[in-house]
């Protein structure tokens, strides 16, 4: 059975996507069974997957109204493909923006996610979700069928401020609607260690949150921010920079992780 991550955090451009798409090839690159699930009606997760959304007959939008089901909505990027690093993309394209009105009134609105993914879970070994830049009926949909969530964060002061809101929503999630719910952990993202306020926030945040904090940390690395241009994870654009191998570090890691979840 799948384990399921959601990327999630609040703030936008924190690197929820970069980490969802790379966290996928890396997984995929180590022979991990992977579909990556695309919640941000922004698409970027699909296209940086290779997946043109502007082409995608069925999307994630059509699951969520029970349209379609995972099965038929779900497609391979054939770049990924050819690149022998492949894993399922249930894609987004902007009407998923609408998705958000049109599941209120809606029965089981929160968890039509999770019913649609029941019947494609023994397919996969992981799982993800990368969700939108808010705690909206879309990042509840992919909170409500996960196991756990990654947070991405860069290490400036702001972060941790942002972190409160999402904690207490995950709480909020884990009492009220998924009791599998758990932080899984914060990932720190964009990092740069000649920065003194970086180390310092990465220091806070070991001590607040312990081995909740994952021990590989992503560099700052312009090969991971080129990629998606060529409809590419990192990890496959450019195996060998430093981005591309530190993702490929977190894969080992969360693979090491739910073997003992
Ligand atoms: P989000 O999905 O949270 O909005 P993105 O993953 O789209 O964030 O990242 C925001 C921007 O930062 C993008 O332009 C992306 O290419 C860039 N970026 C993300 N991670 C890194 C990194 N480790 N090094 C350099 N650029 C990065
Ligand atoms: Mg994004």
């Amino acid at each position: 059975m799948a384990k399921i991550f959601c990327v999630a955090n609040q703030k936008g451009g924190v690197g929820k996507t970069t980490t969802t798409v790379n966290l996928a090839a890396g997984l995929a690159k180590v022979g991990q069974r992977v579909l990556m699930i695309d919640l941000d009606p922004q698409g970027n997760a699909t296209m940086g997957s290779g997946v043109d959304k502007r082409t995608l007959e069925m999307t994630v939008y059509d699951v969520l109204l029970e349209s379609a089901t995972v099965a038929e909505a779900r497609v391979k990027s054939a770049k990924l493909v050819e690149a022998g690093c492949s894993y399922d993309v249930l894609g987004a394209s902007r009407e998923l923006a609408g998705a958000e009105v049109e599941l209120v009134g809606l029965e089981r609105r929160e968890k039509r996610l999770k019913t649609a993914l029941a019947a494609v879970e023994k397919d996969y070994d992981f799982i993800l979700i990368d969700c939108p830049p808010s705690l909206s009926m879309l990042t509840l949909n992919g909170l409500c069928c996960a196991h756990g969530v990654i947070v991405p964060m860069q290490c400036e002061y702001f972060a941790l401020e942002g972190l409160t809101d999402l904690v207490n929503t995950i709480k909020q999630v884990h009492a009220n609607l998924n009791k599998d719910l758990a932080i899984i952990g914060l990932l720190r993202v964009m990092f740069d260690p000649r920065i003194t306020l970086q180390q310092q926030v990465s220091e806070q945040l070991k001590t607040h949150f312990g081995d909740k904090v994952f021990n590989t940390v992503i560099p700052r690395n312009v090969r991971l921010a080129e990629a998606p241009s060529y409809g590419l994870p990192g990890v496959v654009f450019d195996p060998s920079s430093r981005g591309a191998q530190a993702f490929v570090t977190f894969a080992y890691e969360m693979v090491e992780r739910i073997d003992k979840m």
